[in-house]
């Protein structure tokens, strides 16, 4: 199969149309500038949509809180790997980019007195741990939905020129290194393009695809990252993966921790509410991996429900049927549709299941990702930057806060849209293109076009999720990560030789697939490498052999530990970089615990 291959010239292109690239296009449209936004699916469809239970922001408007609180409880529920300065950066504007979002017509829930409703959520703390405190800003639980619709109409107005269904396949790096653009197939037609730009940014969500049981949209396949990674840009804090306690056994859908927050509870085969042994003070609102880890222990320990005791029970009928119907509308219509629940009656079976990744592309504050040079020095790389999910910046270290990913988006979106607003106002012309801008995605391409046996696509994606789901859970033994780093070699051999059947150019969605098990397999690699190497357990990273020791409960050990992971594509090796630590310092008390 030819492609003729076309060009087109953008100030800027954004790949992901989520809250984050949507956030990051209104900066720049409405400062003028020619930006370009793609996505595989219409706008409105990207997985933010789909977040249910708020955006974390110290307004106070139900009790005292102020940014502090919120910067402690971040960086403890990060397990101390999050980037301080980051952190206090995100925490601060909290409050203006809700503010921002009302202002733009957000239809958040109202209290009496006409401020913003806000709920509790897990590790959200009053006066450092002391208690819960209402953080999440909400819209009911459908609060992506929205953020989403609210940034998509702003972006109308603003005039950003959205390519919708179309699937960016590689970034332009030319002689210097900078990225001067992607490419791009346009699903409709199969054709490929070259966008070139000035600034390249990458918001292309989260790629929890890479495990079988997923709280995920399935076009969460980590595509920024696999495009990253083969343009030779490493991969930070990839072992992290966050398991959400609440998503539905069986089916994955995810039912918010919003639910524990109006006042749900966990209980066990026994009818006991288990988490008061676990976590006396914050109790079903803890962090999610410590959550997680609990319900797992339960279930080991022959507590769980069901004839064979592997899931628990989420109980809300004592809410209410009034408060359920107001506040988790979306709750009780998954609970009928995928449980054959209804809430308000009776309670509904739940597992941990994977929702989110704490890694990513590195970046600094403004989004400018950074790579590590020979000397293993950070550099920035000129013309590229990435926020939200796909992003490591990193606020959420080695366990994300709920209500902190939509932060995230608003906080590193805005941030990064003014930076680039201002290096537009200095750089006045597109770098030439190379003569080899096209070749890497046309080869690619070449090969699933000239393949004639192997196997399909989805074969070697569910072998891939089946694998990283059994080597890299919410408990983990080094044996098994071991093992798994040797699968997952294995199974970029499998994916280097899928055939693709149907060689058809338009709308050709086995092609889409096949594409993107290409940028699973690095997100896999990445996850499996970083993860078997860290011989530690912090955060969403729990290891048998490290922990539980009386002197040291949790397994962490900060004294070799406390840096974060680098993946390099290239030789398929590690290098590590430190954390930025202050103001809270490894001496600090809080530092040496981490109960709730
Ligand atoms: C069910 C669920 C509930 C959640 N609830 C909450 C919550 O209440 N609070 C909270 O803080 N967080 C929540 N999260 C997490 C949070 O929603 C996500 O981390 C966040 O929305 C990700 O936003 P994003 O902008 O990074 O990417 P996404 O919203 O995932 O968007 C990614 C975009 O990239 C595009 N894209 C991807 N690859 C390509 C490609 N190759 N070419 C072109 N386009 C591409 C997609 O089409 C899409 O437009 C939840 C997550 C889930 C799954």
């Amino acid at each position: 199969m030819t492609y003729s291959v076309t060009k087109r010239k953008f100030d800027v292109v954004i790949v992901g149309a989520g809250g984050s690239g949507m956030r990051a296009s209104l900066q720049l449209a409405r400062a003028g500038l020619n930006v370009a936004v793609l996505s595989k699916v219409f706008p409105t469809r990207s997985h933010t949509v789909a977040a249910q239970g708020g955006i974390g922001a110290s307004l106070g408007n139900m009790n005292e809180d102020n940014w502090h609180y919120h910067f402690y409880d971040t960086v403890k529920g990060g397990d101390w790997l999050g980037d301080q300065d980051a952190i206090e950066f995100m925490c601060r504007e909290a409050p203006n980019v809700v503010y921002d979002l009302e202002h733009m017509g957000m239809p958040f829930d109202r209290n009496a007195d006409g401020t913003i409703y806000q709920r509790p959520f897990g590790g959200h703390t009053a006066n450092y741990g002391e208690k819960a405190v209402e953080r999440a800003c909400a819209a009911a639980d459908r609060t992506g939905h929205a953020m989403l619709h609210t940034l998509y109409q702003q972006n109308v107005k603003a005039k950003t020129s959205f390519f919708v269904e179309w699937m960016a396949l590689d970034l332009i790096r030319d002689a210097d290194g900078d990225v001067i653009g992607v490419t791009a197939l346009e699903m409709e037609t199969g054709d490929v393009h070259i966008l070139q730009a000035k600034t390249t940014l990458l918001a292309t969500g989260g790629a929890g695809r890479i495990f079988a049981a997923s709280t995920n949209a399935y076009i969460n396949t980590g595509d920024g990252l696999g495009m990253a990674a083969r343009a030779g840009i490493p991969l930070q804090d990839m072992e992290f993966w966050q398991f959400h306690p609440t998503g539905v056994a069986g089916a994955g859908v995810l039912l918010t921790e919003g639910c524990r927050g109006e006042g749900a509870i966990l209980i066990n085969g026994n009818g006991e509410r288990f988490m008061e042994r676990y976590a006396p003070t914050l109790k079903d609102l803890a962090p999610r991996d410590f959550v997680s880890r609990s319900m797992d222990q339960e279930i080991k320990e022959g507590r769980g429900c069901g004839p064979n005791k592997d899931y628990l029970l989420l109980k809300l009928d004592h809410l209410g049927a009034e408060t359920i119907m107001k506040r988790l509308p979306s709750v009780l219509e998954i609970g009928h549709n995928f449980a054959n629940v209804d809430i308000t009656k009776e309670p509904i079976p739940v597992v941990p299941t994977i929702h989110y990744q704490m890694g990513g592309i590195p970046t600094n504050i403004h989004g400018q990702v950074v790579t590590q040079n020979a000397e293993n020095k950070s550099e920035v790389v000129n013309g590229l930057y990435a926020v939200g999910e796909c992003s490591c910046v990193s606020v959420h270290g080695a366990n994300r806060l709920g209500t902190n990913s939509l932060l995230d988006l608003l906080v590193f979106g805005r941030a990064a849209g003014n930076h680039i607003v201002e290096f537009n106002k200095q750089s006045k012309a597109h770098k030439p293109l190379p003569a080899d801008a096209a070749d890497l995605p046309l080869a690619r391409l070449a090969r699933l076009d000239g393949a004639s046996s192997g196997e399909y696509a989805q074969d070697v994606a569910n072998a891939l999720r089946a694998s990283m789901q059994h080597h890299a859970g919410v408990f983990r033994t080094q044996a098994i990560l071991d093992e798994g780093v040797v699968q997952i070699a294995e199974m970029r051999k499998r994916v280097e030789a899928i055939n693709l059947k149907d060689k058809s150019k338009v709308f050709n969605t086995a092609r889409i697939e096949a594409l993107e098990v290409e940028n699973l397999i690095e997100v896999a690699q990445a996850t499996i490498i970083s993860a078997a190497a860290r011989h530690e357990s912090r955060g969403a990273h729990s290891v048998a052999e490290y922990g539980d020791t009386p002197e040291n409960p949790l397994g962490r050990n900060d004294t070799e530990w406390l840096r974060h992971t680098l993946w390099h594509k290239e030789g398929n090796r590690l290098s590590y970089k430190p954390v930025q630590m202050k103001p809270l310092t490894v001496d600090s008390i809080a530092l040496k615990t981490r109960t709730f």
